[in-house]
């Protein structure tokens, strides 16, 4: 059990659009700021920094490549923390094959 929380990252745009989505101006209206890969990256080690106990990815599919870009420049600046992949489920074959071994702990979060 940890203290510190989750390292939760939101990405914009999600594809369902449910209407009861509490992340709506993320998820709907895209609200949110461009980061590049590197950033991206560097968002990931702040966070392990401040003690969050996994990196916590939420609708991350849309971006996938820049992502996985992203996971390996952490990795390389020492990024250990478990992967959740926090999606709704409709992944496809490639996707998922793309993430083995990548993703600890996947949270498919499917509704309809
Ligand atoms: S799948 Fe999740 S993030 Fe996407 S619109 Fe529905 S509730 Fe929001």
């Amino acid at each position: 059990m940890g203290r510190a929380g989750s390292g939760t990252i939101f990405f914009t745009g999600c594809n369902l659009k449910c209407v009861f989505c509490q992340n709506w101006e993320i998820s709907h209206l895209r609200e949110g700021r461009t980061v590049s890969v590197e950033e991206l990256a560097a968002v990931m080690l702040a966070l392990e920094k401040a003690g969050c106990h996994n990196i916590n990815l939420v609708t991350p599919t849309p971006y996938l490549p820049q992502i996985l870009t992203a996971l390996e420049n952490a990795a390389q600046q020492g990024l250990n923390l478990p992967i959740v992949y926090n999606c709704g489920g409709y992944e496809s074959p490639i996707a998922l094959e793309l993430l083995n071994g990548v993703v600890d702990i996947y949270m498919p979060d499917l509704k309809f």
